[in-house]
């Protein structure tokens, strides 16, 4: 069945956890059975492939943005049901880009997944604005500090003007003695809260092994409060790994090593980490 969503994934000020969150909603419903395209769109501050130990070769959304390549070429395997379209980190190609080409990549993407995640960059840039419009909803992402929340005003405002729709709020970061209700929060911003994900050390470990919360540490309260989240959201029924189950955590882990040893090492291992990505690339082009 394919349900064919698109949601950007937004957040007015940055460093709240939108990477975070589109990183965990995508793998909580790949795992569910569910086709899922993460795309970063962050044009500028890209960072989603060092989330999910990517190592692009040459192609980026970058390039697809540029009129060079096409959305397939940007498009990477990461585990089964879950692709991700990386972006360059590049100024000069960054300066090349003209995010009028998202639109296509992702009514391309759509059409072969059940589930799009955008993550948008944070504030009003032209670049910003434009996937709050095309995506079916817009996840807006604050922690519930005061100037995070005020912020995400300007981007609810946004999504107005961009035609866009506002599915609702997730706060991030949340420790359970805050002095401000979560609920008062989302009533001040009249959006629903869509959920709280909490303040959860895991979260910054993960991104270190580059491995996705949910399978990185998925009885952890952050990976069980993405789960909840992702089955609020999409009605997906979410399902809980059994406790011990560490098979994806080591295949994630394996390739994490790939890219650390890349990082710090010669030759070999830059080698080794790109016939990592060689061989994810020819699977995501047999098995779209
Ligand atoms: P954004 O994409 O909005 O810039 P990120 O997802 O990159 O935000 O998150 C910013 C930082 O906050 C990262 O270091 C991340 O590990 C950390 N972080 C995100 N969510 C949590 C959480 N629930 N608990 C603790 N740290 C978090
Ligand atoms: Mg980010």
């Amino acid at each position: 069945m394919s349900h064919e969503t698109v949601y950007a994934i937004a957040s007015g000020k940055g460093g709240v956890g939108k990477t975070t969150t589109t990183v965990n909603l995508g793998t909580a419903l790949a795992e569910a059975g569910e086709r899922v395209a993460i795309v970063d769109a962050d044009l500028g501050m890209a960072n989603l492939a060092g989330f999910v130990s990517l190592t692009p070769d040459s192609t980026t959304l970058h390039d697809v943005l540029a009129g060079d390549a096409s959305i397939d070429d940007a498009t990477y395997r990461l585990a089964d049901n879950i692709v991700a379209v990386p972006s360059g980190t590049n100024l000069d190609e960054y300066a090349e880009t003209s995010p009028e080409g998202l639109r296509e990549a992702v009514e391309e993407l759509q059409s072969q997944f059940d589930y799009v995640f955008l993550d948008v960059g944070a504030g009003i840039s032209h670049e910003t604005v434009l996937p709050l419009g095309l995506a079916d909803a817009v996840v807006l992402v604050s922690t519930p500090e005061p100037a995070a929340v005020h912020d995400t005003k300007k981007t609810i405002e946004l999504t107005d003007r961009a035609g866009g729709e506002i599915a609702g709020l997730v706060l991030t970061r949340t420790h359970p003695d805050g002095d401000v209700s979560h609920d008062e929060i989302a009533d001040r911003l009249e959006v629903p809260l869509l959920g709280t994900i909490p303040e959860d050390p895991a979260a910054r470990d993960s991104v270190y092994a580059g491995t996705p919360l949910v399978v990185f540490e998925p009885q952890g309260p952050a990976a069980v409060a993405y789960r909840r989240l992702t089955a609020e959201l999409t009605g997906v029924e979410i399902p809980v790994p059994a406790d011990g189950d560490e098979s994806d955590a080591e295949e994630h882990a394996a390739t994490a090593d790939a890219t650390a040893t890349d990082s710090t090492d010669g030759d070999d291992g830059r080698e080794a980490a790109h016939d990592d990505v060689s061989s994810a690339i020819t699977e995501a082009e047999s098995d779209p």
